[in-house]
């Protein structure tokens, strides 16, 4: 009997992510006694999933052909299944972003198995399975008793961290038994840039909002970003208006994350908007307006002109 990790292939790597929930699945191992294994779909060396067994996974399927290069969701959805069925797996773990959403409800249908997305530390007990998972845009935690033999759970990214649980790694070619004809998929297509790096994985997000008047001055939270290896996000009223891409809009009905410091930078910190970014580590607000409902979710806040401080921002950290 195992706990099963879903491993998401990012044009043939693994996001910090996978180690993580692999991490998560590991401690669980330890109250559970159950082993620890992963499934991958599509292209993806052996040398690029080495390190899952860092992070305490025994054993991993790879579900290698080019057809599943591209997800499809109900196919990926029947894959996962039939490694869950073959590696006899009594809880199923996945990243709690879009590509969890879109599986996760997919294989709890087919699995009759219990399903808590967001779920935030370790569960509180396993006889009876109790665990806790976000509530109200994160303003609560819910306790939730799963009954279901198979459980589905995601927990939240950065909310356990990485712990090392060292293993020796088994790579197993899986090949599973798929009757749709491939003409007939929906292709989605993936294409990450190279080098970028993803809201959600990112540790340092630089966000901006209305307060940053136009999509062109975003080029200065760029840079911003660039010098700290983070990413951009920004609010809803910044992606409505089109001045960034509407992936980029975190909040209620947004990308919820958590990375280790978050810059708001004329952002007035709406509750809808504060609802996706609770669980960052530091929240470090900069806004012209000492009032503004930011600074007092903030850890660290600057009053004055974005415009002024985010170019010296920039040199000072270049500076160190
Ligand atoms: P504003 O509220 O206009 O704030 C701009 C800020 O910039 C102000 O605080 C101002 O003082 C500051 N500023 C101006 N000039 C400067 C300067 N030169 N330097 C520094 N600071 C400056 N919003 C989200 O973000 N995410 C969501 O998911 C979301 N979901 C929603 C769901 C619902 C059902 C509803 C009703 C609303 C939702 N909203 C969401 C919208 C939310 O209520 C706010 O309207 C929005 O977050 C405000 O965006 P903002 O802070 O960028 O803009």
């Amino acid at each position: 009997m195992s706990i099963l990790v879903y491993i998401s292939n990012v044009n043939g790597k693994i996001k910090k992510q996978s180690l993580e929930l692999t991490s998560y699945a590991s401690a669980m191992s330890k109250s559970t006694a159950l082993d620890v294994c992963g499934v991958v779909i599509g292209d993806i060396e052996d040398s690029a999933l080495d390190e899952l067994g860092k992070y305490g996974m025994g054993k991993i399927l790879k579900a290698v052909d080019a057809q599943f290069n591209n997800r499809v969701n109900r196919v990926y959805t029947r894959i996962v299944e039939q490694a869950a069925r073959q590696l006899n797996a009594q809880y199923i773990l996945f990243p709690d972003n879009n590509e969890g959403k879109a599986i996760a409800p997919r294989l709890s249908a087919r699995m009759s198995a219990g399903f808590v997305p967001q779920v935030m530390g370790m569960p509180n007990s396993y006889e009876p399975f109790v665990v806790s998972k976000r509530a109200f845009t994160g303003k609560a935690l819910a306790r939730v008793e799963v009954q279901t033999k198979v459980k589905i759970l995601s927990p939240m990214f950065n909310s356990f961290g990485l712990i090392e649980f060292p293993k020796e790694l088994l790579i197993e070619a899986f090949t599973p038994e798929i009757d749709e004809p491939h003409s007939r998929l929906n292709i989605i297509n993936r294409n990450l840039n190279e080098g970028t790096i993803s809201l959600a994985d990112a540790e340092i997000v630089v966000s901006g909002g209305r307060g940053m008047k136009s999509g062109e001055h975003f080029s200065m939270l760029e840079a911003l970003s660039a010098t700290l290896g983070g990413a951009v996000a920004c609010s809803r009223p910044v992606a409505d208006a089109g001045w960034r891409p509407a992936d980029e809009h975190v909040g209620q009905t947004g990308k919820i994350i958590a990375p280790n410091i978050y810059f708001a930078i004329g952002i007035s910190g709406a509750i809808q908007h504060v609802a996706g970014v609770s669980g960052a580590k530091c929240i470090v607000a900069i806004n012209s307006d000492p009032e503004a409902p930011i600074f007092d979710v903030a850890d660290y806040g600057m009053v004055g002109d974005a415009f002024k401080i985010v170019p010296e921002l920039i040199e000072a950290f270049k500076a160190h």
